[in-house]
């Protein structure tokens, strides 16, 4: 049976870089959604860099299409899509261009696009913030999910990366609609690798604490970001740790997420006080000049 529960390890254990699944990379046909900024924008960089063609995709195909010509002017394969992640008709037309472009089945999809929200109880929310926050940040990745990984157990391979948060562990008040969002990321990304097991097809799930990107300091479509960012400094953090890369990943059976977080984010939750984990990963390097 498979094995599904989250890995706990001891702290000390050494912990591997940031791979995508086991997969080569090289030849890889990617899709990236939040392609446009911050880690979405990494992940297409770095996927380009290793070889692979990347559908760089975005809600503001301006963005993705700025993303599209770093790559194609380094030499790279990389083609802009717009697509609203919070709408399966888009995402369903997203797969079939990629599908079309590539000229075969993405190998690898990162549902990275999401949005972020805070700032209020959970009885004072807007309802349209629920809406919102939820359509995105969840509803984006079930879409994902259900549009590309069939193709990729149809075609025997394939790659699925989901960005959650550190937020899925969190109990910080003020931000539920976004806790939620990626507890239910973190959820579906469990199921999903318990039931792709031995089908060729891997699951990662990123776990990120505070990287600096737009989604923090105040980006174009995150309209809640500002508050946040304010409400993460006012819970202790400074703008330099909050700047900081700060992520860590653990492999077990395909499934990545952050060992040593669940104890922490325990911990952070009961004085309401959110940590970061610093551990400079690879590819994550460069988010420190992101949106300086
Ligand atoms: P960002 O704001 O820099 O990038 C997010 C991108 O998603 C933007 O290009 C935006 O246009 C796009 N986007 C927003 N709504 C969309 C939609 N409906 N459809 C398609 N694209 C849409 O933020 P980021 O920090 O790079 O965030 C990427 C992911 O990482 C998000 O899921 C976020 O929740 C997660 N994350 C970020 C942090 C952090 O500290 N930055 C921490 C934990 C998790």
């Amino acid at each position: 049976m498979h094995e599904c529960v989250r890995p706990r390890v001891p702290a000390s254990q050494e912990l591997p870089m940031i791979g995508f699944g086991s997969k080569r990379t090289h030849d890889s046909r990617a899709v990236v959604t939040g392609a446009g900024s911050g880690i979405g924008e990494a992940f297409a960089l770095e996927l380009a860099k290793r070889g692979g063609s990347v559908v760089c995709s975005d809600i503001d195909v301006r963005t993705a299409q700025a993303t599209a010509d770093r790559i194609t002017e380094a030499g790279g394969k990389a083609v802009a899509l717009a697509c609203d992640v919070s709408s399966l008709e888009q995402v369903t037309a997203l797969a079939q261009d990629a599908q079309e472009w590539f000229g075969g089945v993405p190998t690898l999809v990162v549902n990275n696009a999401g949005v972020g929200a805070g700032g209020q109880l959970v009885g004072e929310t807007p309802w349209a913030d629920w809406e919102w926050t939820l359509g995105i940040n969840l509803y984006g990745v079930i879409h994902g999910c259900h549009t590309f990984v069939p193709m990729m157990r149809e075609a025997g391979q394939g790659g699925v990366i989901n960005v959650a948060s550190a937020a899925a562990f969190s109990a910080a008040p003020r931000m539920a609609q976004y806790n939620v969002s990626k507890a239910g990321v973190m959820a579906l990304s469990e199921t999903l690798s318990a039931e792709l097991a031995g089908s060729g097809v891997g699951v990662t799930v990123l776990c990120p604490t505070f990287v600096k990107t737009n989604i923090l300091t105040g980006g174009r479509i995150t309209s809640a970001s500002t508050e946040l960012a304010a409400k993460l400094m006012a819970f202790g953090m400074s703008p330099e740790r909050v700047a900081r890369t700060t992520l860590n990943t653990h492999d077990r059976g395909g499934l990545y997420v952050m060992p040593q977080l669940d104890a922490k984010a325990v911990w952070a939750a009961k004085r309401h006080t959110p940590r970061t984990y610093t551990r400079g990963v690879g590819l994550l390097d460069r988010f420190t000049s992101l949106g300086a």
